[in-house]
């Protein structure tokens, strides 16, 4: 979770080995104007895959010091750019807000770490752009996933960007299936205990489930598991992941 402000950065290609700028002396991040510093592609915060730093190297190297004479060359070299700093983006997570220099229209604009899309205002999506802490619950006839501001939601809402496996997203439905159709059960049956044993595999299914959400959605977001609603298997003490690492409860 960042602690202060998201770190803001500015794409732009000026020639120069690294195509990142940030504001000098850390002003206003309204004016792009004062985005002069440049951030090294090999600066630590940033942890950029060899690959990626390659790509915004070799973007901002090929423009010609004086800019393109030719207009199609300048739209791929636009177009290029934008792949590489949506690259950025999703890399560098919600901490980070990075905007992308458009040489050939003049513009910048917010590149999303969540989705493709390109904002011109940070939050165009509401606030917070895309859920960043998720807690994973089993309860009757709700989506399996929450987060603040969000409510309960499943896996492939497009509006949450969780972009995860195929095979995760129909584990979770399964999951909430599951749950609604064994509380149907104990509803119609009222036996004490006849359920026990599904709502104990639910109870672990789901973290399993929490836990490799956890995995798929990298160190830039928190998952926490809260168990189930049913079955007297609300979590007694909650598990939250950061990626792959189990945080301290
Ligand atoms: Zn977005």
């Amino acid at each position: 979770m960042p602690l202060e402000g998201p770190r803001h950065l500015l794409v732009q290609a000026r020639s120069e080995p690294s195509p990142l700028y940030e504001s000098y002396g850390h002003g206003t991040h309204e004016d792009i104007e004062t985005f002069t510093g440049n951030v090294p592609l090999d600066e630590p915060a940033l942890g950029l895959p060899e690959d990626l730093a390659h790509a915004l190297h070799s973007w901002s190297r090929s423009r010609p010091a004086g800019g393109f004479p030719s207009r199609p060359d300048l739209r791929r070299h636009v177009k290029q750019g934008l792949v590489a700093a949506r690259r950025l983006a999703a890399h560098l997570g919600p901490s980070w807000a990075v905007r992308y220099w458009d040489e050939r229209h003049r513009t910048s604009k917010w590149v999303c770490w969540g989705c493709e899309r390109l904002h011109w205002e940070r939050d165009s999506h509401g606030t917070p752009p895309h859920p960043v802490n998720l807690t994973v619950e089993g309860e009757f006839q709700f989506g399996p996933l929450r987060s603040d501001g969000f409510g309960d939601f499943f896996p492939d809402d497009p509006s949450a960007a969780l972009n995860l496996s195929d095979s995760l997203v129909t584990a979770l439905y399964g999951w909430a299936d599951e749950i609604n159709t064994t509380l149907n059960l104990a509803i119609r049956d009222r036996v004490e205990g006849k359920y026990d044993d599904t709502w104990q595999r639910l109870f672990h299914e789901g973290r399993d489930l929490a836990r490799q959400l956890a995995h798929e959605l990298g160190p830039s977001r928190t998952v926490t598991y809260k168990g189930l609603a049913h079955g007297g298997l609300a979590a007694m003490t909650y598990v939250a992941w950061r990626g792959d690492r189990e945080l301290p409860g």
